[in-house]
């Protein structure tokens, strides 16, 4: 990467860690650290730790880790370049003019987005040239005004196999970045052709303002209804939501649908806190993207089977993030766009006024189940009700629904509180039994996808890891071990990498701290890294230590690498035994 170091150096001394944390998490000292809920992953006990004195982070619940450009690319959503851009802005430093064209990624991700601008443009033109006429009638026919679909900035795609192609290439696009940009694809003969054809479009913009992609939705009743741009450099669909560019400004309340028609008809009523997920698995990351943005989230889905289903997993992931959770059930299973369009946008304000949080519609839902006149169907729900209200982590919250359901049953609060309480201690038993595998299983498989060699050379890379943690800690060691430690000594890849990283930059007289790897490594290599940092902590490191290290490295080396023994010199037959007589111990 070509930021100078100088440059880096100014950006970290104005962008500490626990500063630019702050923002996102809420934290609570812990001795020198800093503890809070991870922003990276759903949880209700902290286990998100800063370390102010490493300038680093590091999550015991989900892996994640590194320093403070790490941080600021994954919650926001940002490539290497762009995280460090976001970080001088936040500071007032200024970027370096950028010498080197390497960032052909960067490049590439601009021109999709600029693509991406053009194409919004064109379709919407479109809708005012004659073959749009019929996108412009669906669009009425839906109610929609023109000032909305302005708005919006709505738009059509005529059914051609090169229109936006012809429009595109005129304005100096290349086929390949059209194609990165999920616009064209590649037929089997070669050619190119337009991947949103006879559609009236949608464009999806981020909250800094950029087209990222589109959703394309057939006029009448062919297959498939919804075209939406896949994956690409400048979109991810799990970690947007549609129409959260306007509604980000309305407050810390969200409505939720399930598509981009509600959205529009909503925000046209004056409902312009409303956004939509892009698909149906509501993926962590998004609904973290809500957690920022709102305190409350009222859940609009259609009555139907499939809207039914997407409410309770919706519910499930929200209520880890610990938001408010409300459901608005429309009534005789209408969609919002028709209730509103009926009853007017007054009427639909009552429905959101009225909304019954999450537990409520669950106890309600589960009370359909049961026969309450039996009282095997009394019996029954009360247990339900019991495994259900258990899962709140709130005493006043499980008091409140207790009370609700001594009601339903006609059972005393006390009786139904002490079964709750039961439920739970039985689960929590349960899920630590359960999680701390898991958690562990997932930690090495992390592990091993950033450094395989290490399950292989299990004692040299402990040591390895041991020594780099140190070394990034205290490089006033590295002298100390670049004299007695040759970089191919380390037996596995990536450690042999980053130590030999690590000893360019001294040899160089750059400094040597966790962000200046940031812009070699990814995430989970960045994670990896802050995991050797965090281990090697508050230990107190002596130059023995150090060396000890290296030894152990040596003679793992020594042992791999010595077929020939009648060859071997004897300090090399000595580190040798050496390495065997400790690995019976
Ligand atoms: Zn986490």
């Amino acid at each position: 990467m070509a930021l100078p170091d100088s440059f880096i150096q100014e950006l970290l001394s104005k962008n500490d860690i626990e500063s630019v944390a702050s923002s996102y998490v809420a934290f609570k000292r812990r001795g020198r650290n800093l503890v809070g809920l991870c922003p990276f992953h759903g949880e209700k006990t902290a286990s998100f730790n800063l370390y102010p004195e490493t300038n680093s982070f590091y999550c015991f619940g989900c892996g994640a880790g590194g320093d403070v450009i790490t941080f600021i690319k994954r919650i926001e959503n940002l490539d290497y370049i762009d995280a460090v851009k976001f970080l001088a802005d936040r500071s007032g430093v200024k970027m370096p003019e950028q010498t080197h064209e390497n960032d052909q990624i960067s490049r590439l991700r601009l021109r999709i987005l600029e693509a991406n601008r053009e194409a919004a443009r064109i379709f919407h033109a479109a809708l005012y040239r004659p073959e749009g006429k019929v996108a412009l009638d669906y669009y009425h026919s839906r109610g929609y005004t023109d000032a909305t679909i302005k708005h919006f900035g709505l738009g059509f795609a005529p059914a051609e196999w090169d229109y936006l192609l012809k429009a595109l290439r005129q304005k100096g696009f290349k086929d390949d970045e059209l194609i990165a940009a999920f616009l064209a694809a590649r037929g089997r003969n070669g050619g190119t052709y337009d991947v949103f054809r006879n559609r009236v479009m949608i464009p999806i913009i981020d909250i800094r303002g950029n087209v990222v992609g589109f959703g394309g939705r057939v006029l009448d009743d062919s297959k498939p209804k919804y075209i939406n741009t896949e994956s690409t450099l400048a979109f991810s669909k799990s970690r947007n939501l549609f129409a959260l560019n306007f509604a980000k400004n309305a407050g810390r309340e969200l409505n939720l649908c399930e598509g981009y028609m509600d959205v529009i008809a909503m925000h046209q009523a004056g409902f312009t806190n409303t956004v939509a997920a892009l698909g149906t698995s509501f993926p962590e990351e998004q609904m973290q993207l809500i957690a920022r943005y709102a305190d409350r989230i009222n859940l609009i889905f259609d009555a139907d089977g499939a809207g039914q289903k997407a409410t309770r997993r919706a519910i499930d992931n929200l209520r880890k993030t610990g938001l408010d959770v409300r459901v608005v059930t429309i009534p005789n299973g209408k969609d919002p766009d028709e209730f509103i369009k009926n009853n007017g946008a007054a009427a639909f304000k009552l429905l959101l006024d009225r909304a019954a949080n999450a537990v409520e519609h669950r106890l309600l839902e589960l009370g359909k189940n049961h026969n309450l006149q039996t009282s095997e169907g009394k019996l029954a729900y009360y247990h339900e009700a019991a495994k259900l209200l258990a899962v709140l982590d709130s005493p006043v919250e499980r008091d409140l629904y207790a009370g609700r359901l001594s009601e339903i049953l006609s059972v005393s609060k006390e009786a139904i509180l002490q079964e709750i309480d039961s439920v739970r201690q039985k689960k929590q038993r349960q899920e630590i039994k359960q999680q701390l595998p898991n958690l562990i299983r997932q930690e090495k498989r992390e592990m091993q996808s950033v450094n395989p060699d290490a399950v292989k050379f299990e004692r040299a890379a402990a040591a390895e890891e041991s020594l780099l943690g140190t070394l990034i800690l205290h490089p006033d060691y590295i002298r100390q071990v670049r004299a007695t430690l040759p970089a191919e000594q380390m037996m596995t890849e990536f450690n042999r990498g980053l130590y030999q990283r690590l000893l360019d930059r001294d040899r160089q007289g750059l400094l040597v701290e966790l962000a200046f790897l940031a812009a070699d490594y990814d995430e989970a290599g960045m994670a990896y890294i802050a995991r050797m940092v965090r281990d090697v902590g508050d230990r107190i490191v002596n130059p023995e230590e150090v060396a000890r290290c290296a030894a152990v490295i040596r003679e793992e080396y020594a042992l791999r690498h010595m077929n020939d023994p009648s060859s071997a010199s004897d300090e090399d037959i000595q580190a040798m035994m050496e390495a065997l007589r400790k690995r019976k111990q």
